[in-house]
């Protein structure tokens, strides 16, 4: 039960920027010319592909199917025309490439079928479905796929819902929740169904009044008992371990989830889309986006999935002197290293960078050893210590130190006196241990592909020579038994199966040539079968008048005249004269 508020470790308190763009009200982006739809919309998964080139498609269409565990289905953002499936790149430091969708809008918005889904009659197993095919995933940044989270329905006692939102310059939960309140709650409503929680506590840091009093009227109109709690504006307020320690005190270790301790944390604005989802059948195809900093007309605006960078930038009116564009908070976000980039579901900040708003970090100076990065960690890790081992490539013992618990908020980097950018070492020595994984677990795989290969051969070749003795056996066998008539056959099966096996064929044809005679009596016409029958007939006749004597003496009973001369020259006869 949420009684009084906690404090995490460390945390800084930058300058919020946030009244830049919390003014204005949530604007409808326009379509844009062409939306690329990356498949891959998190980085633990992807969807295959469903549509082909040439294909119409309707807003809502499902167009990724999602594969495996972590996969989530992905959606036709509006109606229009499949002009293109082809690897794009991602907006993502790397400039990775990845498969897209690449759909030209017709204009016309048209949606595919879509009805509420009752939750309350289906089973759980068929809601998370529900929420998977609808690609709802996390949209605080970390796209965890939102069935996935909700577990196993049991064991969560505290259901948070993170409205903290503590980058500088982002503005755009805060925005949904003074305008969608009623639906986030609603959303949170059914979240906390499907995980069986007992309790709903929303967090919502203090510099956001209006959103908290937006909430708090939500609340009191809901009947579910929800809590709005106003935490203190304090960075990284907003990271999931650091939210449910302000809240409920737990500490979670490293290596632990907030799953493990009984609490879970969902954003609001993945509340919102699971309300959407559910109430409306609606997949997630659009997001809210931040657009702010050298600009004009700074606000949020509600994009389309896939909507690219360079046609989002100019509803905020950059101003001359940008010089690049991040994507994310200034903490934990990136310089995004081409604007042709699709807006994916993790995406939630733009922010036009000048050197008067961000000028250039000052030349890094040798570490002073003043402890100032661990006093800040809000993950209480010791940055300067790891720092030296991702210097100098010692990965195991960076990994020893809990490398892979900071979460790069770059607090540390922040107060560094010596202006080292850790956060920038601590992502390159991850980078560099998953790439060594990567290529290990490469080598692991040919290892064990070509282990399996000679295993094959080995068992092949056994096999064989089993299959050669058992046959061998049974000729051997049949030779003793007579069966087989060359004597060769024995002799060879002795000394060599395989001989044996082709003597024992040989013999086999052999006996089997003996076995065929010529038949030229097959076949006959009736003209000669005629013949042939009044042959036989006199033959029998000349049979029947030959005397006893003579027909027993007879050599060939179709020869009548040498049955005479024999008859003739037998004793009592008179020579012919
Ligand atoms: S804050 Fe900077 S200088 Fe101080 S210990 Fe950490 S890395 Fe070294
Ligand atoms: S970036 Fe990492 S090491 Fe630095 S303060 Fe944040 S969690 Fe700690």
């Amino acid at each position: 039960m949420i009684g009084r508020l906690f404090r995490f470790h460390g945390g800084i308190k930058p300058d919020a920027h946030k009244n830049e763009s919390a003014g204005p009200a949530i604007q409808r982006a326009p379509l844009p010319r062409r939306l690329v739809v990356p498949l891959r919309q998190s980085p633990r998964a992807t969807a295959s592909c469903l549509v082909e080139v040439g294909q119409e498609v309707l807003k809502g269409e499902r167009i990724g199917e999602p594969e495996g565990f972590l996969g989530t289905a992905v959606h036709a953002p509006t109606s229009g025309t499949v002009v293109d499936i082809a690897r794009h790149p991602m907006a993502h430091p790397s400039g990775l490439d990845t498969e897209c969708v690449v759909i030209e809008p017709d204009g016309e918005e048209r949606w595919i079928e879509h009805a509420p889904f009752d939750y309350h009659t289906a089973s759980r197993e068929q809601a998370l479905a529900w929420l998977r095919d609808c690609g709802i995933v996390g949209l605080g940044g970390a796209t965890f796929p939102s069935h996935v989270k909700l577990g196993k329905g049991a064991g969560i006692e505290t259901l948070i819902l993170n409205g903290a939102e503590c980058e500088p310059w982002i503005t755009c939960d805060d925005r949904l929740m003074r305008e969608r309140a009623a639906d986030i709650l609603a959303g949170a409503t059914i979240l906390r169904e499907l995980i069986g929680a007992r309790e709903l506590v929303v967090g919502i840091e203090d510099n956001k009044p209006e959103a908290i009093a937006a909430m708090k009227e939500a609340a009191a109109a809901s009947p579910h008992g929800v809590k709005v709690v106003a935490v203190p504006a304090l960075y990284p307020a907003g990271g999931e371990k650091q939210l449910i320690r302000v809240l409920t005190g737990i500490e979670i270790p490293y290596g632990k989830l907030g799953g493990d301790y009984g609490v879970q944390c969902f954003n609001v604005g993945t509340a919102h889309a699971v309300y959407r989802a559910i109430a409306h059948g609606e997949p997630l195809i659009s997001r809210i986006v931040t657009l702010t900093g050298n600009v004009d007309n700074a606000g949020n605006w509600e994009v389309l999935i896939g909507t690219p960078v360079q046609d989002l930038l100019p509803l905020a009116r950059p101003r001359p002197d940008t010089d690049r564009t991040l994507l994310g908070g200034p903490m934990m976000g990136f310089a995004l290293p081409r604007l042709d980039v699709p807006i994916v579901k993790g995406s939630n900040c733009l922010i036009s960078a000048s050197p008067r708003l961000f000028p250039p970090a000052p030349p890094e100076q040798p570490c002073i050893r003043c402890t100032e990065c661990a006093k800040a960690c809000p993950a209480e890790l010791q940055p300067f210590e790891l720092y030296w081992f991702g210097r100098s490539r010692n990965f195991g013992k960076a990994q020893e130190y809990h490398l892979f618990d900071c979460i790069e908020c770059g607090c540390c980097s922040y107060v560094c006196p010596a202006h080292i950018p850790l956060v920038d070492y601590f992502r390159f020595a991850k980078s560099e241990i998953w790439a060594r994984e990567r290529e290990k677990a490469a080598a692991d795989q040919a290892r064990d592909r070509f282990e399996f290969r000679n295993f094959r051969q080995e068992r092949e070749k056994a096999e064989k020579a089993a299959k050669l003795a058992a046959k061998a056996a049974e000729t051997r066998a049949k030779l003793a038994e007579g069966v087989a008539e060359a004597p060769a056959a024995e002799a060879a099966a002795a000394e060599d199966p395989k001989k044996a096996l082709i003597a024992a064929a040989l013999a086999r044809a052999k006996a089997q040539k003996a076995e065929v005679r010529p038949q030229n009596t097959d076949n006959l016409s009736p003209e000669t079968q005629a013949e042939i029958a009044g042959i036989e007939a006199r033959r029998k006749a000349l049979e029947a008048a030959a005397p006893p004597a003579a027909t027993a003496t007879t050599p060939n009973a179709d020869a009548p005249a040498a049955a005479s001369d024999t008859a003739a020259t037998a004793p009592g006869a008179e020579p012919r004269s």
